[in-house]
């Protein structure tokens, strides 16, 4: 039988379980902060925790840290990490210094399952999800490596996967690392990305914590975002915008957009035009993501030219427009570059090592 997993458990849970071993919920928080704010992976360093507790836990309990298996920095201060989890699979998490604070990118899956035309995560198809305690395990370790657990930052759920595929153990991760005992994160500080998977989008405008939201729309008609993402299919844009204009929002919040700029595709004048008019009123904002070329995307960058003229097509309509800039392309940490090598198959986090402004 597998001992219980510290990396997976709620403080809620973490209480019970140390409760069946006769220790109060403080202990529990204790524990809580030596994983989450002191980055501890093990019972050994816990000391104010009894000797007799720490040798007790040694053997009822473990607590499954992602691997530090390879760190790279780009030029521009972007930091890359390959992290190996317990079943030998590996990820890649992506650190931004500047964006405009500190951001972190997690993945939620390996591999993913949607498909999208123009990543290669999407070209490997899904491996497997991530565990509640995988995805928020990226965070202790980053912050644990960069020296960062008892400082602010941001988590931006943009690496390989779609978070709302894998619900239930994003959603969990999120409360992990909301506990107060825990990092404290606020909602304002997470930013999930979807290409809108409606039934879950519904459900996620009914939690208690609402993180941030960022749709990938890509395309303007049904015919191109079917090509885009396959998987949206068996959905219509209408009804993706329907659920944006009755999703949650808190004052002066915003929905962002995220649309990938494809040479000759979905760049045209045109698109522009329908693209503030599927917006309409929406408190939104659009993140222009100019592809990042890789190998087997039959896609194009669009000429900055080209990108400028997109950008100052809506803002004209009165949309707020921003252009993500690519960050950490000398270590493929850019948007669609994440390639974690030796693998059965290449994956990489569409969206990661961008700045989301
Ligand atoms: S773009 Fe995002 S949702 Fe689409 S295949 Fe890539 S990781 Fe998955």
């Amino acid at each position: 039988m597998s001992l219980p997993d510290l990396a997976e458990l709620e403080l809620p849970e973490l209480e019970a379980m140390v409760a069946t071993l006769g220790v109060g919920p403080f202990r529990a928080r204790q524990i809580y902060r030596w994983l989450y704010r002191r980055g501890l992976d093990g019972v050994e360093g816990m000391t104010d925790l009894s000797l007799a507790l720490r040798q007790r836990l040694r053997t009822e309990v473990r607590c499954s840290t992602p691997r530090l298996a390879k760190q790279e920095r780009s030029t521009d201060g972007t930091q890359k990490f390959l992290l190996e989890l317990s079943d030998g699979k590996t990820l890649e998490s992506v650190f931004i210094p500047d964006t405009p604070s500190m951001t972190f990118c997690i993945s939620t899956q390996v591999g993913c399952a949607m498909r999208c035309g123009f990543c290669l995560t999407g070209q490997m198809g899904l491996t497997r999800h991530l565990s509640a305690g995988e995805i928020a395990g990226q965070v202790r370790v980053l912050a644990r490596e960069l020296d960062l657990s008892d400082r602010k930052f941001n988590i931006v759920l943009m690496g390989m996967g779609e978070p709302l595929h894998n619900y239930d153990a994003t959603m969990k991760a999120l409360r992990m690392l909301a506990a107060p005992e825990g990092l404290g994160l606020t909602p304002r500080r997470v930013t999930l990305s979807t290409v809108g998977l409606i039934p879950a989008l519904e459900r996620l405008a009914t939690e208690a914590w609402v993180p941030n939201l960022a749709v990938s729309l890509h395309a303007t008609t049904d015919e191109l975002r079917h090509k885009l993402i396959p998987t949206s299919r068996t959905q219509r844009l209408e009804d993706l915008m329907a659920v944006c204009r009755r999703f949650p929002l808190k004052h002066r919040e915003r929905i962002t957009f995220e649309y990938v700029l494809l040479d000759g595709v979905n760049d045209l004048d045109a698109d522009a035009r329908r693209l503030a008019g599927l917006l309409g009123a929406l408190p939104a904002k659009v993140n222009l993501i100019p592809l990042n070329p890789a190998p087997g995307i039959p896609f194009a960058r669009p000429s900055d030219s080209r990108v400028s003229r997109f950008a100052a097509a809506l803002a004209r309509r009165g949309v707020r427009v921003s252009v993500r800039k690519s960050r950490g392309q000398d270590i493929r940490a850019a948007c669609g570059q994440l390639i974690v090598e030796g693998g059965p198959r290449r994956s990489a986090g569409q969206h990661a090592a961008e700045e989301l402004s």
